[in-house]
This record gives structure tokens, C-alpha cells and sequence, in this order.
């Protein structure tokens, strides 16, 4: 295991028997998320560790956590920022990540984005021969940009994952302009030769699921067509290749598994030629991050028996895990459960469901599943959970984005709890639920006659 990622889950018990005693979860507000900031750094500092001292901009992508304090506490450590929208660059922006930090990857970007990155000196990755026929526009327009950041995403077209929606690499994926296409490699060596500006390149091979050697083997065959282009044009044209993110994460225990160490070893055995201080790397890793530092923790306000089966009424469902609810067997989900006090309970396992509060009856995160006998008033935490759900909010039955708080555990010598906290996002209030209602319209409707 690489230096800094072993997560072992430590920091949980204290983190949530304080956040019940600090009153951080209550009746009241029933959930919230719990990011653990020494997780979170020990991540950071094992990926850039497990890609040396070279010249390496890690992006971290902000969709896994859309919060501008995590974002500042990344670029703390050195990273910058993957965005797909103006959403995203407008939160980088406000963590203070500059912009030669920041790389802007989407397939639907519109000329005004392109412009603006343009003109703030961010990296853009072309997802298609139409995106970059629109660079060539802008880019010819007077006070055009000298110097631009632009590359090519391409997609190598190595074949899919486990999970298909979050397969960017088959043969007939949306991103990127594809690698093994009926003349698509000629028409990429031209397009960079005939664009001196076109210094980069890059692919996302996928996420959760896809096994390292597939995406390994996606970042060689984008390496591969980076040293045909350079060849090509007699230079160097291509000078920074961005392999993208998709580590994936173990979600069936604390071990971290597999590693960034055990991704760029295994990209230095099939791509050597990446790590000779010829190119510039850009990564863009996201759930690797940041999973095993999170939690959701939700308190049951219910349980009964149906049919046979227990179920605990809890207030964490779709609403905030909605990939685990709606595609249970791509994103199961640990649970832990703790007593009213917040610690953990250790009565014998019994099979239980765990229901989320949304009124439909799918609304499961964990389905006949072997746990302590939950109580009403009892707390379950989602583990694993510190990527994508606390940000993917589902506004079922408008519920409310929880709070998410940022925890450090610093243990007294004699024993005394020492957890601190920090806001990272208040929770939502009724007020800005109603707003997002359409308060500001209520008669609106009824005055188009
Ligand atoms: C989603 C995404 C990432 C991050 O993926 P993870 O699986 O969270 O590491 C990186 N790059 C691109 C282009 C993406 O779409």
C-alpha cells in the first residue's frame, strides 16, 4: 500500500459519536455528511507521491464534490480542478483555483464557454472534430489567445466496464473522437499537424468498475498516437497528455484497493515512454480522492416488520444516494449502525432492509442485509460515501440537501474526544426549498388566461 492511502475507517466512530453529541444530527435534521480533512489530505499527498516529482498537474474532477471548501482544501494540496460546466469552473473559480490549474472537459461546451476559458488561459480538451472546428474560429478571431492550452479528447476505444453508464471507452461512446474509427488516426495526426496551438491530448478511459488494465491499456494507445503526431510533425507538437481519473474505489471493506501507486506503477510498465520527462501529465481523478473519507449519517425514525422482514425507516434514501438505490447491484453501499448516542452497536447481526424516507417503495439502500438490530432512534451511516453523494442530490418529495461538515479527530492523550468541525455546506432550509418552488411565481400560472 502506497504512502498515505491506507484509509482504515479510524476517524468514524469518534466522527459521528461527536457530530450526534455536538447536535449536528438531530430529530430536526436528521442527516448530514461528515468529511474526514485528514483522509482527504492523505489521499491527495499518496496520489501525488504515487506519481513522483515530474511535472504533474493533478485535476482533481469536480463533479465527485461540487463544494468550494473542498475544492480549496485540494488545491491546499496541490490540486487542480477537472470542470464540465459553468457551474463547475464558477466553483473552482471561487475556491481560488487558478486557472493554469484548471482543465475544462465537456462535450456540450458552448462557444461562449469556449470563449471565456479561452480568454481566462484554461486547458480545453476538444471533444469533438465540431468543438474544435469552433476553436479554430475562435482562435483565429483578432485578440485570440497566443499561446492556447487545447487538446483532443480521444476515446481509444478499448471497451467498457462493469458498469456501462460510466464506461466512456467502447466502441460507440459519446466522448471524445474515436481512436479505431475508420480513418479517424489519419485524421487526428492531420489535425494536429496542420494546428501548431494543438499541443495536448487526452482520455478518460472510465470509472468505478473498469478494471486498471483496461484504462491502462487506453492510456498507451493515447500515448501511442502522441508519439505518431510528434513523429509526424518532425517536433514536439504534443506535449501534455491528461490520462483522465477513474480509479476505482473498493466499497466492500476499509482496505483501499487498488491504489494510485498500483495505477501509475502499472502505467509506467504498458506507457514508460509518459513517465521519460517528455510530457507534461494531467490526471483527473475524482472518487479515489475522496470516497473513503465520507460518510452520510442518518438517524431511523422508524422500524416494523413486513412480510417476515425487518425494515428500519431511516432518513438517508434516494435522495441522497440515488445511484445506490436505483442500481443497487453497480453501487451497493457498506452500512454501519450506530446507537441514539451515536456509538456503535454490536448486538447480533440480524437481516434487515434499510428504507429511505422518499415515497417510493424502491427507496432501499440496503436490501435483506446482515446488521445489528436497528432501533428507532438509532443512527446508519452510509460509508464510503464522501464522493459524488453528498453533491448528487435527488430533490424527491423535496427533501433537503443535508449539511456536510468536515471533521478532524484529535484525541486527547488522557482519552477526551477532540473532534472538531467545519462547515462545508449548511443544510438546506424550508425558505430555500419554497424558493426553488417557484415562491417568487405562485400567481403566475394563474394570471395566464
Ligand atoms: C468523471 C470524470 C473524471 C473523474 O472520474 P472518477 O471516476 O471520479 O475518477 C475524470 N475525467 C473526466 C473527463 C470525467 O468525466
Amino acid at each position: 500500500m502506497g504512502l498515505g492511502e491506507s484509509a482504515n475507517g479510524a476517524w468514524r466512530d469518534a466522527a459521528v459519536r461527536e457530530t450526534v453529541r455536538q447536535g449536528l444530527v438531530t430529530a430536526e435534521r436528521p442527516v448530514a455528511g461528515l468529511l474526514d480533512v485528514r483522509g482527504v489530505r492523505a489521499a491527495a499527498a499518496g496520489l501525488r507521491a504515487a506519481f513522483g516529482g515530474g511535472e504533474v498537474l493533478h485535476a482533481f474532477a469536480v463533479k465527485a464534490a461540487p463544494l468550494v471548501p473542498v475544492l480549496r482544501l485540494l488545491a491546499d494540496e496541490g490540486l487542480g480542478a477537472e470542470v464540465a460546466s459553468p457551474g463547475e469552473l464558477a466553483l473552482a473559480r471561487a475556491a481560488g483555483v487558478p486557472a493554469e490549474r484548471i482543465v475544462l472537459d465537456s462535450p456540450a461546451k458552448t462557444a461562449a464557454e469556449l470563449r471565456e476559458a479561452l480568454a481566462l488561459g484554461l486547458a480545453v480538451n476538444a471533444d469533438s472534430r465540431e468543438e474544435l472546428a469552433r476553436l479554430d474560429a475562435l482562435l483565429a478571431a483578432p485578440g485570440a489567445p497566443e499561446a492556447p492550452a487545447v487538446g483532443i479528447r480521444v476515446n481509444p476505444q478499448v471497451g467498457g466496464g462493469s458498469i456501462g453508464a460510466l464506461s466512456t471507452a467502447t466502441e460507440t461512446s459519446k466522448f471524445g473522437v474515436p481512436l479505431r474509427d475508420e480513418g479517424a488516426r489519419r485524421w487526428l495526426v492531420r489535425a494536429y499537424a496542420e494546428r501548431p496551438w494543438l499541443t495536448r491530448i487526452h482520455a478518460h478511459v472510465g470509472s468505478q468498475g473498469c478494471p486498471l488494465e483496461l484504462m491502462a491499456a487506453g492510456v498507451r494507445d493515447t500515448y501511442e498516437l502522441a508519439e505518431e503526431v510528434n513523429r509526424a510533425v518532425g517536433g514536439r507538437r504534443i506535449r501534455t497528455v491528461d490520462i483522465g481519473g477513474g480509479l476505482p474505489v473498493n466499497f466492500a471493506s476499509d482496505d483501499v484497493t487498488p491504489t494510485h501507486h498500483d495505477y501509475a506503477r502499472l502505467l509506467a510498465a504498458r506507457a514508460p515512454g509518459l513517465f521519460d520527462g517528455r510530457y507534461r501529465l494531467v490526471t483527473e481523478f475524482g472518487r479515489s480522492l475522496l470516497a473513503k473519507s465520507g460518510l452520510i449519517l442518518a438517524r431511523v425514525e422508524y422500524t416494523k416488520s413486513a412480510g417476515g422482514r425487518r425494515i428500519a425507516i431511516a432518513h438517508a434514501g434516494a435522495q441522497v444516494a440515488v445511484r445506490t438505490v436505483f442500481a443497487p447491484a453497480s453501487w451497493p453501499l457498506r452500512v454501519a449502525v450506530y446507537d441514539a448516542r451515536g456509538l456503535p452497536k454490536s448486538a447480533e447481526p440480524v437481516p434487515q432492509d434499510v428504507a429511505g424516507p422518499c415515497c417510493f417503495a424502491g427507496d432501499l439502500v440496503a436490501v435483506d442485509r446482515m446488521l445489528p438490530r436497528v432501533e428507532a432512534g438509532d443512527h446508519v451511516a452510509l460509508l464510503d460515501t464522501g464522493a459524488y453523494y453528498f453533491s448528487n442530490h435527488y430533490a424527491y418529495n423535496t427533501l433537503p440537501r443535508p449539511g456536510v461538515y468536515g471533521c478532524v479527530d484529535d484525541q486527547q492523550a488522557d482519552g477526551s474526544p477532540g473532534v472538531r468541525f467545519a462547515i462545508v455546506r449548511p443544510p438546506q432550509t424550508l425558505d430555500e426549498l419554497v424558493a426553488e418552488g417557484g415562491a417568487a411565481h405562485a400567481g403566475d400560472l394563474s394570471a395566464l388566461r
